[in-house]
């Protein structure tokens, strides 16, 4: 088979792994167009086309919702490691993309197959002369060595946790360990590039499957927040389960299409505004409430800080007022700073405030704002 075949099928085997914020409308593929190619966004909105593949889509691992599940008979290929780096240094060099996601099946142990994909990155960076963005997947199983080069290499590496608990794992895989494979290699990611900070310098991210297993809200959260605070991660991802066609668990319940969302709404709230886990709101069942934002909901079960004088709190109390996010609060205290007064919802609104949302819950000059019942 041609690599331009291989591409196309290891290209799209590829397009479950989140390496970006949201969802697959965003990280979109571009089919049809050029093989393998993806549009992830970077924190700032910006698009970059990124190589996003499989070294092989052989696997000997048994995850129940993967297409690639060692009972599935289909047609599996693989690149060799020159193959591989000789074709992304093509779609470079043609200005196709911009950086490279790699990741891989398991064909026979997790050693050999990471050995392959430390070994396309290598012939990157030593033999191409590539200096630019590489994001590569640590395979869960794989050794302390080829983990500490993979670092030396990569800009930034993940290894999916899949689960929040080894029981949910377990539901979904029997060949991969939750605490041995896949949570003792992050704390290994963890203390390598604490060490020296030059080693995957966009550091460690991860990405959990939402709603294959009867895993709540409040247990993927629980396990993101000590993600945060214990391992250093920088990031979590969030991948929809879809129940796909030739895998155990193809008629499986879909879960809403809403679940995810909220889940990096509050995923935000805990990595980038400081909530603790404990501000959160969860229903009876434990998981968010799908129809309004996180946000909203943490402000009206925390009525005691509200309304907020929009002239005198601190940074850490606006940003808990639905409508007002990081960039909102820091010119609401560098306008006070000034020596500038909030007078009318009109002077939030200027400097970007979303006032249908925060009106609510706020004071101006120690007048409400709002009449509405929060
Ligand atoms: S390890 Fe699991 S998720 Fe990864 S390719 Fe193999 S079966 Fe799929």
């Amino acid at each position: 088979m041609n690599n331009a075949k291989k591409l196309e099928i290891l290209g799209d085997s590829a397009r479950y792994d989140r390496c970006n914020y949201i969802n697959s409308s965003v990280e979109s593929f571009l089919r049809g167009k050029i093989p393998g190619v993806y549009n992830a966004s970077t924190s700032n909105g910006c698009k970059v086309p990124l190589l996003k593949v499989l070294m092989t889509n052989k696997c000997s691992n048994d995850c129940r919702y993967c297409i690639n599940h060692n009972k599935h008979r289909f047609n599996r290929v693989e690149f060799s490691p020159e193959e591989l780096a000789s074709l992304f240094i093509d779609y470079y060099q043609n200005r196709y993309v911009e950086g490279l996601f790699l990741s891989s099946g398991i064909p026979n142990d997790a050693e050999n197959s990471m050995e392959n994909m430390v070994e396309v990155i290598s012939k990157l960076r030593l033999d191409y002369g590539y200096k630019g963005y590489i994001h590569l997947k640590i395979l869960p199983g794989s050794s302390y060595d080829l983990i500490k080069r993979a670092v030396s290499l990569a800009d930034r590496v993940s290894i999916n946790i899949e689960a929040a608990t080894p029981e949910g794992l377990s539901e979904l895989s029997s060949t991969k360990k939750y605490d041995t494979d896949i949570l003792r290699r992050i704390n290994w990611i963890k203390r390598l590039t604490k060490r020296d900070k030059t080693l995957a310098p966009s550091g460690q991210t991860t990405q959990f499957i939402v709603g294959a297993t009867d895993e709540t809200d409040q247990q993927i959260l629980d396990r993101v927040n000590w993600l945060y605070k214990k391992m250093d991660i920088k990031r979590s991802y969030f991948s929809t389960f879809e129940p796909m066609k030739d895998t155990p668990l193809e008629f499986h319940e879909e879960p809403s299409s809403k679940r995810s969302p909220r889940l990096y709404q509050a995923d935000y709230l805990l990595n980038s505004y400081g909530f603790n886990l404990d501000e959160l709101v969860f229903d009876e069942n434990d998981n968010l409430k799908l129809d309004a934002d996180p946000k909203y909901y943490s402000a009206l079960s925390h009525k005691e800080i509200f309304p907020v004088e929009i002239n005198e709190a601190p940074y850490e109390e606006l940003l808990r007022v639905p409508g007002i996010g990081k960039i909102s609060a820091a010119r609401i205290i560098r306008n006070r700073k000034l020596g500038n007064c909030f007078k009318k919802l009109e002077d939030l609104k200027n400097i970007g405030v979303i006032t249908s949302r925060a009106e609510p819950f706020i004071k101006l000059d120690n007048k409400y704002q709002s009449t509405l019942e929060f």
